[in-house]
């Protein structure tokens, strides 16, 4: 996944966010208030604090103490992982997956994630890599970028693996079709083994079906919002189909029916999406 700063900023994901907001009066940085009370814009800029927390958090403010808005606007386009958009409508996936649990799921779990992998790595040597190679690397790293850039990549595979077109088996012209085959011996084979990975996770996490360096599929879980790219991971690979076990992803329709919102996510899984993500992985294999 290539990185994509934001063209713009999508305010209104903050907006709900009703913190403990001190005015420009009452902020104890003495720049912070000077430059507010100069600019309009970030005294509209102030009332969205989760990302003007992200500016402070950075150091932003101190250092630049007389900047402009130019400089602001730049800081801010420059900084942001992007919320991709879902590609198809909240209720396409029904009655599979329902509308109401994609609108929560994307506009305020994924975004959160998003928005608070960018507040993590403001100002830091972060800002300027690719979410794989940050991951890659992410033992070095603090516990909210391990958390929010799982967070931030996982779903943003996740909703690219399902479609409403999706389900049933791959078809045997793709390669996915024949490496599970080789692999797993046969898709039944590979759909029970993938359901009781999803199914025994404890508590929030992800399973996945991924690639090894040698062209290999293997079936792994991960807890909370890690994966198989991360440093730390107990099986490292490339995911290429995920499923979120996390109670958001299915309470509301299925409450604690985890195995069947699984065997749901069976009938929605967009094989097209996982055998690109395989032929990606794997250049030249089996072609
Ligand atoms: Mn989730």
């Amino acid at each position: 996944m290539t990185r994509q700063p934001a063209e713009r900023v999508n305010w209104s994901l903050f907006s709900s966010k009703k913190t403990s907001i001190r005015s420009p009066e009452q902020n104890t940085f003495p720049n912070v208030s000077k430059i507010i009370h100069k600019l309009p814009i970030l005294r509209s800029l102030f009332k969205k604090l989760p990302q003007f927390r992200c500016l402070q958090a950075s150091g932003f403010m101190k250092k630049n103490a007389n900047c402009q808005p130019d400089c602001l606007k730049n800081f801010i386009k420059n900084m942001a992982f992007k919320l991709p958009d879902l590609p198809y409508a909240f209720a396409a996936l029904e009655p599979h997956i329902d509308a109401r649990t994609m609108e929560i799921h994307h506009g305020k779990h994924h975004a959160g994630y998003t928005n608070k992998l960018n507040a993590a790595i403001a100002g830091t040597e972060l800002e300027d890599q690719s979410i794989e190679d940050i991951l890659a690397n992410v033992s070095k790293y603090s516990t909210a970028v391990r958390n929010n850039g799982g967070g931030f990549y996982n779903h943003s595979l996740f909703w690219t693996v399902m479609s409403p077109d999706g389900g049933g088996e791959p078809s045997a012209q793709m390669n996915i079709s024949k490496a599970i085959e080789r692999d797993f011996g046969s898709f039944e084979n590979f759909k029970k083994e993938f359901s009781t990975a999803a199914a025994t996770r404890f508590g929030s996490g992800w399973a996945w079906l991924c690639t090894d360096s040698k062209d290999k599929l293997f079936i792994t879980s991960t807890p909370n919002q890690d994966n198989p790219l991360m440093d730390l991971a107990e099986k490292k690979g490339t995911p290429i189909l995920g499923v979120d076990v996390w109670e958001h992803a299915y309470y509301l329709n299925y409450q604690n029916r985890r195995p069947d919102y699984v065997s749901a996510f069976f009938n929605v899984i967009n094989w097209k999406e996982v055998t690109k993500r395989y032929n990606d992985a794997n250049p030249g294999a089996m072609q």
